[in-house]
Formats: C-alpha cells, structure tokens, sequence
C-alpha cells in the first residue's frame, strides 16, 4: 500500500475502535496518545480497555456499529479479529469516506498507522508502506536515540513565543534568521537542559535584540547603487556576487546587451527597467541615466545599474560613478566577464601567448560622435611589430576602415583577425579572415552587432568549435601559415 503521510486532527471527535479484545486495546491505547476520548463498539470488554471504560477516557457503545456510529469519525480502527465483522465494517467506513485500518489487513485499510516517535509536539511519523515493518522498527529506535527527550518541549516553547516574533519582525526571511539562530544557540540549549525559565528569558532577549538590529536598519537605511557587470550574457557567466546583488535590487537598470536568462536571476519584485543604450540608439541619455541612479539610490532603494561585459571596460560606468560620487551615494562595483575575455575563452584561443604576444589592447572601434576611431591615441608603429593582440569593441561597422588604418601603420597584410558575434550566446557566430582581406571588404564578414574583432598572431592559433571564413580555405592556410 503506498501512502502519503498526514497528521490527522481529531478536533474533539472521538476516534471509533471496533473490538473488545486485547488488540483493540492496544489501538485505543495508542489513539489515546491523542485524543482526550475514544469509543469502543464491543460486546465484551478485556480488562484493559474496562479499565479505560473506568477511567473515563474510553466510552463503551453496546451496539453493533453501523452507519450511524461510523458516519463523521476522524477514523476507525476496526480490530474484532473476525474478519467477516472487520470486512463489513471497512465497506461501511470506505463507503462514507471515514478513514478506516484494520490491523493486517492492508487490503481492507484506507490509512496505515506508522511506527511513532512521540515528543510531544515534536512527532515523528515512519512509513515503509506496509514492505518492512521491521525495518520502521529500526528506524524508530535510531530516531528514539537520536532525538533528545525534551525537543518536543521546545517546540512548544517556540510555539509560545510565535506571535511576538511575528509582530517583531514582519520580514519572513528575518524571522527565519532569528529562528534559526534561537535553535542553535543558548536558549534551545538551556530548553534541553530543562531550564525553561533560563531559555524564555533568553529568547525574550534574542527577539529584542533582531527587533531593534532591524529598527536600526531601517532608519539608517539608505540607498545605495551597485555597479554590476553582467558579462557577455550566457548567466553561468555571472559572479556570485552579481547574481547577489540581482536579489537584493528594488530595481534594475539594465543595458541592451545584458542577456535575458541574467535578468531572470534578478528578484522576483525587482523592477526591470530598460535604459538601452545600443551603438546609435541611445534610448535613454546617459544624464538621464544618472539622475535616475541617483533619485532612487536616495529614495533608499538598493539599486542596481547592470552593464554588459564589465561595468569598467567601454561602459561609461565612470561617467555614473561620478555622478554618484556627487552626489555622496554609497557605490558597489561588481566586476563581470568583458567580451574579448569571453571570446577568447569560447574560441580557446588566448589573448596573450608566450610566443605570439606579450600584451593585449582592448580599443573602441568608435568615438564619441560615431566615427572611425582615428587611434591617434595609440602607438600603431609600435603596434605594427608585433607580438600583441589589438581586441576591438564596437567595430562591426568601422572594421574596414580600422583594418586600413593599421595596414598603413605597418601591420603585415596576412595577419589573422578572427571576429566573434554574440559570444558566450545561443547565437554565437564566428568568422575569420586577415587584415587585407578585411580591409578590402567591408561587408565581407556580414558581421552584426555586438561583435568584438581579435587582430593578431594568436587569431591563427588553433581554436575550438566551428569558424566561418571569408577566404577560401588555401588563402586560410596560407594566411595562417
Ligand atoms: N562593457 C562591455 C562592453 C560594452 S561596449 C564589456 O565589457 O564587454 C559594447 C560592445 O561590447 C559591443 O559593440 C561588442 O563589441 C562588445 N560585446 C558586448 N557583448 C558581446 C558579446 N556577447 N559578444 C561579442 N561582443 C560583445
């Protein structure tokens, strides 16, 4: 029989057992654990269940039980010994939906009874679906060993205090805390050393102390922004700190390139707010950005501002910190994977290499105003000897131009570039080619954004997973030689 474990509530009702022998005796003994009465239907009663008769908590019914002494039971225990009276009993039972056990019986019964391990308020239930009652014996005597005696006594001490703790601390996850920690420290000790006296004072004082901790907090609460990297957008990318900060946010203000599984990881009541910055479309200003930063973090909201890759690398996060800072808001940052790190890792090629290259430049492919970058800002001749490794963001559309601008400062012709769309996405898309071929095409990779292109000898190094190209494969083979 397989069965699913309740606690049942007599609720005043008297349980019915039908059987005036020692068995039935046994039964009402064990329901008597619980309830404060229980009939007996039987003709004649064995000493035990007279003296239950006496004592006041058992009541004798002298007629043979039918519907109406069945009808509106918590349950029946039908125990006579005789099994056409207990088949007739537990068709009667099963028919008005009362609850019905016959002991050995599995086929007749509706409900087992388990092996008990009784404290009280603490009780523990042990099923084996009638496999291995044996084996619930066992079961039973390691918890008897294992459970200190009183614990049913805390419970109940616990229970008494419910309330109050519910009035003090409103906040479920607190409660919880100030729970767990009574449980394991002093007052449950003292509880199971039988010092109620000790324990209550002691859990008195554990809820004053939880209760002003949070009064404290939320007077001196005040806002704050966390500056969170969302990496490149598969989520297992994330920090453990900035899948922290996600659950902690009253809002989120996230960028176009922040993936979709992240947001999901952010609070559930969290509010999602959209501030887009794509290449050209800046949806919201970044002034505005600002200014909303700041309104909420003094609202006291715990703010979140979740960027793309790393907050730090191309993402204007120094613009908010400074706006922050002007404004005296307390400030996380919360450093994330950037997309030259994921596309290197996705590609198994490395950025830096002991015998290709020594340094690696991350470069925007625009400035401010959406042009080409001029790179007049970078040492292109030193560049163009070698032995580094140029990552460009934000140059899908200007990759031509760029490609140009180095050749003319003396980058060799067959370099290896290889570029990576939507890295660390479903999406991810990868195309190489070489510094002419990408100079001479600008199409030529049908590259859409975001994309981050890799310039260098370790382009060529041998890579993981599949590589579109725009040459055929000899010119490759060549480039790459
Ligand atoms: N802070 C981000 C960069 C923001 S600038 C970071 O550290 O990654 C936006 C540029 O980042 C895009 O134009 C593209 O070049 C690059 N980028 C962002 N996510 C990318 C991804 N999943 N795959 C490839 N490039 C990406």
């Amino acid at each position: 029989m397989r069965t699913f474990p309740i606690f049942v509530s007599f609720d005043g009702r008297p349980p019915l057992v039908v059987g005036g022998g020692q068995l039935a005796a046994v039964k009402a003994r064990l329901l008597l654990k619980r309830a404060d009465l229980v009939d007996v239907a039987a003709d004649a009663l064995a000493p035990e269940l007279a003296t239950l008769v006496n004592a006041g908590k058992a009541v004798r019914l002298e007629i043979r039980p039918g519907i109406d002494e069945i009808r509106g039971r918590p349950l029946v225990i039908s125990a006579t010994e005789d099994e056409d009276e207990d088949a007739r009993i537990a068709a009667i039972a099963r028919d008005l939906g009362v609850p019905v056990n016959v002991p050995d019986r599995p086929a007749l019964c509706t409900f087992a009874l388990p092996a008990i391990v009784d404290r009280g308020e603490v009780t523990v239930a042990i099923g084996t679906s009638a496999e291995a009652p044996v084996l619930a014996q066992r079961v039973r005597a390691w918890l008897e060993h294992e459970l200190h005696p009183r614990i049913g006594d805390l419970a109940k001490l616990a229970g008494s205090f419910r309330a109050r703790v519910a009035e003090a601390l409103p906040d479920g996850p607190l409660r919880r805390r100030l729970w767990e920690s009574i449980f394991d420290g002093p007052a449950a000790k003292a509880m199971l050393q039988g010092d109620e006296d000790k324990a209550r004072a002691l859990i008195g004082e554990e809820i004053d102390r939880a209760a002003n901790a949070e009064e404290d907090r939320k007077g001196s609460r005040r806002g704050r922004v966390l500056l969170v990297g969302a990496g490149p957008g598969d989520p297992e990318l994330l920090t453990l700190k900035a899948v922290r900060a996600l659950k902690a946010a009253d809002v989120v203000f996230y960028d176009k390139l922040v993936g979709e599984g992240v947001l999901e990881l952010a609070r559930r009541e969290a509010e999602l707010i959209p501030v887009g910055k794509a290449k050209g479309a800046h949806s919201v200003p970044q002034a505005e950005i600002n200014a909303l930063l700041v309104a909420r973090a003094k609202a006291g909201e715990t703010v979140v501002r979740l960027k793309g890759g790393d907050p730090f690398i191309f993402g204007r996060g120094g613009e908010e910190l400074d706006a922050l800072r002007a404004d005296n808001i307390a400030i996380d940052v919360i450093p994330g994977i950037t997309a030259g790190a994921a596309a290197s890792a996705s590609l198994q090629i490395p950025l830096t290499h002991r015998d290709v290259s020594h340094t690696v430049t991350f470069v925007s492919g625009h400035e401010a105003g959406g042009k080409a970058p001029s790179f007049e800002h970078l040492d292109l001749t030193a560049l163009a000897a070698g032995n580094n490794t140029l990552v460009v963001y934000m140059g899908v559309t200007t990759g031509a131009v760029i490609s140009q601008r180095l050749l003319d400062a003396g980058f060799r012709e067959q370099l290896p570039v290889i570029a990576v769309e939507n890295a660390s996405r479903a999406n991810e898309r990868r195309v190489a080619t070489t510094i002419a071929a990408l100079a001479g095409d600008p199409e030529g990779l049908g590259l859409r954004s975001p994309a981050v292109l890799i310039f260098g000898e370790v382009a060529g190094l041998p890579h993981a997973g599949a590589v579109e190209t725009i040459l055929s494969h000899q010119e490759v083979a060549r480039a790459y030689a």
